[in-house]
């Protein structure tokens, strides 16, 4: 699978297969996408629209053996 440089000035990052969700590869890149998607929520609020990166939480995939994956619910587990 040939690496994809298509950027817009955002990070991108691979899908995991098993769930569809964004596949970040160290919670150090999970803490950083959380921070990413609290500024997305704060602009959001100043804009008046609505909020589509309710992500609040980061857990470890099983699945896709180690890889990070971002969440809205509260888990037992994961990064605050
Ligand atoms: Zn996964």
């Amino acid at each position: 699978m040939a690496k994809q440089h298509h950027s817009k000035g955002k990070k991108h990052w691979p899908v995991c297969q098993a769930t569809g969700k964004l596949r970040l590869r160290e919670s150090r890149d999970a803490k950083f996408a959380l921070a990413a998607a609290k500024a997305q929520r704060a602009r959001a609020r100043i804009d008046g629209v609505e909020a589509t990166w309710n992500v609040t939480r980061a857990y470890e995939c099983d699945l896709c053996s180690g890889g990070w994956h971002l969440t809205s619910q509260r888990t037992d587990y994961g990064l605050e």
